[in-house]
């Protein structure tokens, strides 16, 4: 390698993307005030209102593009930024003399004054409207929209201070070569999307913002590198060792299972019908984790419940005789939704009302999405599993649970996120049908070390053997009572963890479906046994980092995976 500029973070999704660096925009700053335009009024109303229009052609594009609810979300800001109304307040604006931007600006900043003061719905319109004056402004002034490229000549890497689900909604995943994220750690939704999408991905990666637009960026998601304007031979020597290990990534197919014959299914966490195609086509066994508040997301209402049961029936129907885990709706925290707000301020959200804590605060949300699900998994023939996220007691467990045997949902479950919960699953497992570890969470908790902030990016580490103890609490408790174990967190697609983790006695292992082939070919080079000898070398460590090379010590088959 030469010696560019090299920047670094977590890499968090493996894999090398190259291409020319687009840095996300946060706010348009806002036009002076009393800026005044020279020439003729006429033609700077028309330059006002020719922007709008642009505006709105561009929204409703999208919309097409995306389909389903995203198109109706887009379709009615198209509506907004073509309201007579507001034309008509920037014209008056212009005719005193005031330049077009800033004429926007205070016409669409009267506009939003009424629309919060009318509470509400209309209330919950005002990031809309912010979001149609920031880029009718990018427009007038020629800065960079905000938001995400919609074209690209080249494969671009996309530069965020972080990015949120509802920015990456609408992502060409075709037009992505790599994120490259300035917060957030490796279990952030930034990190679980570039995973979920194939992206190479790298978090916490100081000073990325700051990076000129354009410049072009050598992207390495395994070590975590950033290389600014590379050599020709350092870009064909990476992307070349990239392609040769999905070559070896290519063959690997058919059900999970470790050299000794030992099932482990493998199965995908999607998000909603969109993440199927590459389920299946990453030879996922079925789903076991459907994220499913990412169908209510960026939305200012919740779904209907013949759109809820459609999309589950999607999902259900692609795999028939398959198992398919349902999670009920984990708002709150890092996943937001308007029409499900907490109760009050919370001053740390992660410890706050979210995941099933929400869920029972809202009864008919509850029951709409309880009955969807049972009406879509009648109708199917996959084999149909629910569970609730973020349990912490017993009488959670039990609560959930019978309320998902009343609505004709025999197959309850409950994730194990919270500490509490792993340390007594022993009495958990009595009172549910099954269990599912998510890691991300359980970490978290373990180390009291937020998701969302990348200054304890280091202390987010599943491969912790405090976490590593947790589990192994979890997959006995399991065990004893003859109930399944499986994880649906992050650490199922390090294909060395997931070792580790059928070697702690977990049953099944649930990713995001580019890590598949990874983890399938990782259990096919190991035995049962090394796999548990692995997993005590592992807890024997005394740190994350002595854990992990200690397992890998144990698994020599990960060598001709590169890893
Ligand atoms: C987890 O916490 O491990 C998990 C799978 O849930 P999420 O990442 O959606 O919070
Ligand atoms: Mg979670």
């Amino acid at each position: 390698m030469t010696t560019s500029v090299v920047l670094r973070g977590s890499g968090v999704s493996p894999g090398a993307g190259y291409g020319p660096v687009h840095v996300l925009v946060g706010a348009i700053p806002e036009p002076a005030p009393g800026s005044r335009y020279d020439g003729e009024a006429a033609a700077e109303r028309k330059r006002a209102a020719d922007a709008l229009e642009r505006v709105a052609d561009d929204l409703e594009a999208r919309g097409a593009k995306a389909g389903g609810a995203a198109q109706d979300v887009l379709g009615a800001q198209a509506m907004m930024a073509r309201d007579p109304g507001l034309e008509v307040g920037v014209a008056e604006l212009i005719d005193e003399g005031i330049a077009a931007p800033r004429a926007v600006f205070e016409a669409f900043g009267r506009y939003r004054e009424l629309l919060a003061a009318a509470g509400g719905y209309l209330a919950e319109r005002v990031a809309d409207l912010d979001d149609i004056r920031d880029r009718t402004i990018a427009l007038l002034t020629g800065l960079p929209m905000p938001g995400v490229p919609e074209s690209a000549a080249e494969p671009y890497v996309l530069v965020a201070k972080d990015l949120a689900p509802a920015d990456t909604a609408l992502l060409n995943k075709d037009l992505v070569a790599a994120f490259v994220t300035e917060e957030g750690g490796p279990t952030s939704h930034t990190a679980i999307l570039a995973r979920a999408m194939g992206v190479p991905a790298i978090v916490g990666c100081a000073g990325a913002t700051s990076l000129p637009q354009g410049i072009w960026a050598l992207v390495d998601g395994t070590s975590g590198s950033v290389r600014l304007s590379p050599e020709r031979a350092d870009v064909d020597s990476l992307l070349g060792a990239a392609a040769a290990r999905e070559a070896v990534l290519a063959a690997s197919m058919g059900p999970g299972v470790t050299l000794d014959g030992h099932a482990v299914p493998l199965l995908a966490n999607v998000g909603g019908p969109r993440d199927l195609e590459s389920a299946l086509a990453q030879g996922a066994e079925g789903v076991g984790l459907f994220r499913t508040e990412f169908l209510f997301l960026d939305r200012a209402e919740a779904p209907t419940e013949e759109e809820q049961e459609a999309a589950y029936r999607a999902v259900f129907d692609a795999f028939p005789g398959g198992r398919v885990v349902v999670r009920t709706l984990d708002a709150g925290a890092d996943k937001p939704l308007a029409f499900l707000p907490p109760s009050g301020e919370e001053p740390n959200p992660a410890l706050g009302e979210r995941g099933l804590r929400l869920f029972r605060k809202y009864p008919e949300m509850m029951g709409s999405q309880l009955r969807a699900l049972a009406r879509a998994a009648a109708g199917t023939r996959a084999q149909a599993y629910v569970m609730a996220p973020m349990v912490a007691t017993v009488e959670e467990a039990s609560w959930f649970v019978s309320a998902c045997h009343d609505a004709g949902l025999p197959n309850a479950g409950i994730m194990i996120e919270i500490p509490s919960a792993a340390l007594r699953a022993h009495h958990l497992a009595t009172a549910v049908d099954f269990f599912s570890i998510g890691t991300n969470d359980l970490t978290q908790y373990a180390l009291a070390a937020d998701r969302q902030v990348s200054g304890v990016a280091e202390l987010q580490d599943p491969w912790h053997p405090a976490v590593l103890d947790l589990i192994a609490l979890t997959a006995t408790g399991a065990a004893t009572t003859g109930k399944s174990c499986g994880v649906c967190g992050e650490a199922a697609a390090d294909p060395t963890l997931a070792c580790v983790l059928v070697g702690l006695g977990v049953t099944s292992l649930s990713m995001g479906s580019p890590a598949l082939p990874w983890v399938r070919a990782a259990l096919s080079r190991h035995t049962l046994t090394q796999c548990r000898t692995a997993a005590t070398a592992a807890r024997t460590a005394l740190s994350a980092a002595t854990a992990k090379s200690a397992a890998r010590n144990e698994l020599p088959g990960l060598a001709d995976l590169g890893l």
